[in-house]
């Protein structure tokens, strides 16, 4: 179980610094299909990035299965996994299967088991037999979907994802979004930042919605589906246009 308590994220040290992320609480379970929406500079990014030790907060606690981020980092990045909004910056090895088992390689697994590791998330977002190609000639819904196998082979109990699908072309997102139910099927937790939530409505357990640094939305997805459009998020037309 994730737990922020009343986190509070201010970038820079003077007192009229921003305050991106301001007095969040939320308590995410294990296995959870969570999506956090709102509009671009709400403090999405900010706020997840604490969920496994990337960032402190300023004020606040951040527990993860009842232990604080900052107390325990190395546990809470193998609780927590984490596949950026730019995956470029993410990726360590020229190939698909260096990064992949770069990971595990650092959790100082055996070969048998860093390999099992590798082969399973790389199955997971479709890309095995694919170990020995270089990352620079993958395309851009390949590169996300390497992102998200990085995090998995960590093995996570909670797989965070930020803005996965911004770049991806169709095919690409329906890709990824079959991986990701299947995931969720399996009993991973899953959090998705996202500020168009065309697909996601009808999978997530809860939706959350960010506005200046503040939850203003936390509901099903039904209930949150009437509110969002206040807040700048864009919802599916109901019944979702066919196409
Ligand atoms: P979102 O992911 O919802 O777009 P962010 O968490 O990236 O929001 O940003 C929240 C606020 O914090 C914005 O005002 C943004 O400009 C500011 N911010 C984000 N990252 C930094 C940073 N590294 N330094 C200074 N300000 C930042
Ligand atoms: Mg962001």
């Amino acid at each position: 179980m994730l737990e922020l308590d009343s986190v509070t994220h201010r970038y820079g040290e003077d007192a009229d610094a921003a305050t991106a992320v301001d007095g969040v609480s939320l308590t995410i379970p294990d296995g959870e299909f969570l999506v956090l929406c709102g509009p671009n500079g709400s403090g999405k990014s900010t706020l997840v990035r604490h969920l496994n030790g990337l960032l402190e907060p300023d004020a606040g606690r951040v527990l993860v299965d009842g232990t604080e981020a900052s107390e325990d980092p190395v546990a809470a990045r193998t609780t927590v996994g984490m596949a950026f909004q730019e995956p470029r910056d993410q990726f360590v090895a020229a190939t698909v299967g260096g990064d992949v088992r770069f990971g595990p390689e650092n959790l100082g697994l055996d070969h048998a088991e860093i390999d099992r590791r590798a082969d399973a998330a790389l199955a997971a977002v479709g890309l095995d037999g694919r170990e020995n190609d270089r990352i620079e000639t993958l395309s851009g819904g390949e590169r996300e979907r390497l992102a998200v196998a990085g995090a998995l082979a960590m093995e996570p109990n909670h797989l965070v994802l930020d803005e996965p699908f911004t770049g991806l072309d169709s095919p690409a997102r329906e890709g990824l979004l079959d991986r990701l139910r299947g995931l969720h099927a399996d009993g991973t937790g899953l959090i998705v930042v996202t500020h168009d939530l065309r697909e996601l409505l009808g999978d997530a357990d809860r939706v959350v919605c960010l506005a200046d640094g503040e939850v203003v939305v936390d509901a099903s997805p039904d209930d949150a589906a009437a509110e969002l459009p206040e807040y700048g998020v864009r919802v599916p037309d109901q019944p979702a246009a066919g196409n």
